[in-house]
Formats: structure tokens, C-alpha cells, sequence
């Protein structure tokens, strides 16, 4: 029996947010998958229907912002027809006993990624890619200099219909809030913690660890090593700037997280040169996702500081990092009673096949 054969069946907790904690039970893996139809790619037969296709610009809201060629527009910005959070309110928010609300003022936008209808990410130039998050992020820092009460902006892409895409062509969206997201508070609170702890923030030291190619896993009652492990097996994809890295305890069977090698806290301050180096790391690990899944259904969201974040050394102990779940399974009755994610795959399993699928 090879070592991937063998059941691996454990609690893992996330480093940087300890309180997550992710049971990998790989047995599980056998359990039937829901089917899902990667959505279809290079699919023109809804052009004429479809708000985001070219020609179709009377169908969405008026550009916020867009980038353009000779050949017309590549990506626009736009309001989100239905958005879920609105302009301001007069008021504050409701009080009624334990049942409480805040101000449901924000905004939300979509970001059409590309022209091409149908076309994956991985399918789209290194260049057009850098261009898109470079889009974001302008968009991000007009959105924080325009209104000081925005604390955060998350920029988000559901693609296909497993991860709540509900329009195919090719699209992404951002959300800012006058409140940092919960998720984004725990990291970076967890990860400040750290830093007071340590000295260093906790990012860096994994993708340190990552490249040293060894940690040590130490039982917690009595302190003795329990055992070693290759830490480089985790690995997935690295370039001048940035690396891939399948998450030691990964909530998702193919998540993968991507984090330039220097420590920057803020996603705002990235160069051309990072977003050159980002869109090929992104793109060369969203094409061994999809030789390994074969038309992979995903999500993605950007972490960063937060506008505000509250403390000083934050800039320090957060490190901004583009998280993609790729949905192959579907949470259980077991997962939302728990709060545990369960993965079936084993993330040293996982990282291996990704690195071995063979890419342009
Ligand atoms: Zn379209
Ligand atoms: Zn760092
Ligand atoms: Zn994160």
C-alpha cells in the first residue's frame, strides 16, 4: 500500500485563525459527488441574452470604469443590478431585543473579467489577468478614498453554477462594507496575535517553513515530536514574486492560497511588476487545477488589511493572500452543525497531483 492509499483521518487547526478547525478523512473520499456540468467554455449561444457579452452594453448599469483597446472594451466595472447591500439609509439600524441589525449601506459591483464570454481563467493571457487585478485594485482605492467609512472592500469570483455563479460569462465582484467581514477579522486579529507572540508575522513564517521544506509536529500534552513532514510538499506553484500553497489544513479538498514571498500586508501596494508575476502564478496553478479536475468550479476572494484596521502593527502581522476553493463537495448537515470542515482528500495527496499535472 503507497502512502497516498492509507486513510488519513485528523483534526487539523488552522495556523492562522487556531479556532478553525478542518477534519481530514480522506475514507470519505468515496462518497458519490453531487454531479455538476462545468459551465460551458467558449459557449457563444447565449450572446444575444447575455448582459455581459459585447453589444449588450444597454443591458447593465453604465461603466464605473473600463479598460479598452483598439478592438473595444476588455474588462468594465459596473453596478450590480441586484445588489445586496445599498446607498445610505437614513437612520441607524434596527434594535429589536437580541435580534440585531446594521445599516445595510455598502456597495457592490461586478467586474466583467473579459469579452469573451465562456473563456476560464486559465485560458486567458498572463497580461489580461495582471490587467484584472490591476483593475481591482484601482477600484479598491478609489472606493476607499472616495468613502472614509468603507472598511473593507472584498473582491470575489463565483465561477460556475456549484459556487454561486449565476450568470456565466466570465465575471467577478466586489462588495464594500462599512464593517470588516468576520472572516477577515479573525485573521487578522489571529494573525496579530501571533505577531505579539512571535515577533513575526505568521504568513511569512510558513511560506518560510514552506521553502525549508521541513516542520516538526509536536504533541501538545507531553511536548515530544510526534513527527516530521516535508513541508515543501505543499508547494504547488512558485514564481519570482509569489507561490502557491495548498493550505497543511485545507477547508477544501483543492484549495490553494497565493501570497507574494515578501511580507505586504496591503494588496493596494502591489506593483506592476507583482501583478505581472501574481497573473502567472495564478493562471499556471488555475490550469493544473483544471488538468487535475477537469472543468473546476471555484471560487476566489482577495484578504487584505483592512481600511482601518484597528491596530498599528497590523501592516506587520497581516499578509494580503488570494484564497481559491475550488467546490467539489457540498457542506453537510455535519459541517454547518459543527462549525468543522471536512476534507476528504489529503492535502500532501492533493499538492502532489497538482504539481504533477502536466501544463502549457
Ligand atoms: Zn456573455
Ligand atoms: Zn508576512
Ligand atoms: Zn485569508
Amino acid at each position: 500500500m503507497t502512502q497516498e492509499d492509507q486513510p488519513v483521518r485528523e483534526i487539523r487547526i488552522n495556523p492562522v485563525v487556531p479556532g478553525e478547525s478542518v477534519l481530514i478523512a480522506t475514507a470519505r473520499g468515496m462518497r458519490p459527488k453531487k454531479a455538476e456540468d462545468p459551465p460551458p467554455r467558449d459557449d457563444r449561444s447565449c450572446v444575444e441574452t447575455c448582459p455581459f457579452c459585447r453589444g449588450n452594453e444597454h443591458m447593465t448599469p453604465p461603466d464605473i470604469s473600463s479598460h479598452t483597446d483598439a478592438d473595444g472594451w476588455k474588462i468594465r466595472i459596473v453596478e450590480n443590478l441586484y445588489p445586496v447591500l445599498g446607498d445610505d439609509r437614513d437612520g441607524q439600524g434596527l434594535s429589536l431585543g437580541l435580534q440585531q441589525t446594521i445599516d445595510g449601506y455598502g456597495r457592490h459591483e461586478v467586474i466583467i473579467d473579459h469579452d469573451n464570454h465562456g473563456i476560464a481563467l486559465h485560458d486567458m493571457s498572463s497580461s489580461h489577468i495582471a490587467l484584472l487585478f490591476d483593475a481591482y485594485r484601482q477600484r479598491m482605492q478609489q472606493l476607499y478614498e472616495a468613502d472614509r467609512r468603507l472598511r473593507y472592500v472584498l473582491v470575489f469570483k463565483n465561477y460556475g453554477p456549484a459556487a454561486g455563479g449565476s450568470i456565466p460569462h466570465t465575471h467577478s465582484q466586489l462588495i464594500a462594507t462599512p464593517v470588516i467581514p468576520e472572516h477577515v477579522h479573525r485573521e487578522v486579529q489571529d494573525s496579530l496575535a501571533f505577531y505579539t507572540r512571535h515577533g513575526r508575522c505568521i504568513f511569512c513564517a510558513l511560506i518560510d517553513e514552506a521553502l525549508t521544506f521541513e516542520a516538526t509536529i509536536y504533541d501538545r500534552a507531553s511536548g515530544e515530536v510526534k513527527r516530521r513532514i516535508d513541508v515543501g510538499q505543499y508547494v504547488v506553484e512558485r514564481g519570482e514574486r509569489f507561490i502557491a500553497i495548498k493550505p497543511f489544513a485545507s477547508r477544501y479538498e483543492w484549495e490553494l492560497h497565493i501570497l507574494p514571498l515578501a511580507h505586504e500586508a496591503d494588496f493596494l501596494n502591489a506593483t506592476r511588476e507583482d501583478m505581472a508575476d501574481f497573473a502567472r502564478v495564478l493562471r499556471r496553478t488555475m490550469a493544473r487545477l483544471d488538468a487535475v479536475l477537469g472543468g473546476v468550479q471555484y471560487n476566489y476572494f482577495l484578504h487584505s488589511l483592512p481600511h482601518d484596521p484597528g491596530c498599528d502593527r497590523c501592516g506587520d502581522s497581516y499578509h494580503w493572500h488570494l484564497e481559491v476553493c475550488p467546490r467539489t463537495s457540498i457542506p453537510t448537515g455535519f459541517e454547518l452543525g459543527s462549525g468543522f470542515f471536512v476534507n476528504t482528500v489529503s492535502p500532501e495527496d492533493a499538492a502532489r497531483r497538482l504539481r504533477e499535472a502536466v501544463i502549457d
